[in-house]
């Protein structure tokens, strides 16, 4: 679904990314791990148009998407997160994720992924789509009209993925959506993967918490330095010798 052909990013000396090249299956999570400056997010931002590669294509589901702007991108069913929250902190919740829907024409596929009903365009408002997203979210309802800023971090986390999925992408990546969370908010990330999945949306994660990528990934490629060193299931990454180094400088 997404193929990452031979990509390289430079700023100044500093080589982000190194000749980066994977194929994204549709359908599965593939997560993206490694250490600290390994280019990790800058991959993400060649993926979605926030970075121009200095060599290389990237290419969703034959079409080449690196050179497009981020909406171009967005419209064409890649949505992101962002590794620091970008939240709309005065808006009432539910509107921080019907923004999503305002910004691309793609409201009616996620419609499509929610089962909402479609043919009558005037029932459906863009708070009662928000509600049923908030829904397969499992945001309370207490949170609904309240200040996105007075959520918890963990929750604004979650409203901010749904924004995400409120632009109907076919594939989603989220850059450290476990960071900052607590330990049952990131069993119930892990979760909501699942159900993203079984949406028939596929997920590329960049995630820091290797049990989470463990437990939730089909697979794995590990980035050090700007370069792939590994690529595999859990088991087969956790054991490879480069990926020990990487990890713990062995
Ligand atoms: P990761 O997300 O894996 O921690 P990053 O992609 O953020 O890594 O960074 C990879 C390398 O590229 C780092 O050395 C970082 O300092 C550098 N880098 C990232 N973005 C920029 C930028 N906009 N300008 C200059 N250097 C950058
Ligand atoms: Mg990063």
């Amino acid at each position: 679904m997404l193929s990452i052909n031979g990509v390289s990013k430079s700023f100044g000396g500093v080589h982000a990314l190194r000749d980066v090249r994977m194929a994204i299956p549709a359908g599965v999570i593939t997560s993206v791990i490694g250490p600290n400056g390994a280019g990790k997010s800058t991959l993400m931002n060649v993926i979605s148009g926030y970075a121009t590669p200095s060599a290389g294509e990237v290419h969703l589901d034959g079409a080449r998407i690196s050179g497009l702007p981020p909406h171009r991108i967005c419209a064409m069913g890649l949505a992101r997160s962002f590794q620091n929250l970008q939240m709309f902190v005065d808006m009432p919740a539910w509107e921080v994720v019907a923004t999503g829907f305002y910004r691309h024409q793609r409201a009616s596929l996620l419609a499509d992924l929610l089962n909402l009903p479609s043919s009558r365009a005037e029932e459906r408002t863009a708070e009662a789509d928000a509600r049923k997203l908030l829904q397969f979210l499992d945001l309370d309802p207490v949170w609904w009209q309240r200040r996105a800023g007075d959520l918890s971090y963990g929750l604004q986390r979650k409203l901010e993925i749904g924004r995400a999925l409120a632009t109907g992408p076919r594939l989603l990546l989220l850059d450290e959506p476990a960071a900052g969370l607590n330990t049952s908010e990131t069993t119930a990330l892990g979760q909501l993967f699942r159900k993203i999945i079984a949406m028939g949306v596929t997920l590329v994660l960049v995630e820091h918490d290797l049990d989470l990528v463990m437990a939730v990934s089909d697979s794995i490629y590990v980035l050090d330095a700007g370069t792939v060193i590994a690529r595999g299931g859990g088991e087969e990454v956790r054991r490879d010798p480069l990926v020990m180094a990487a990890y713990l400088g062995l």
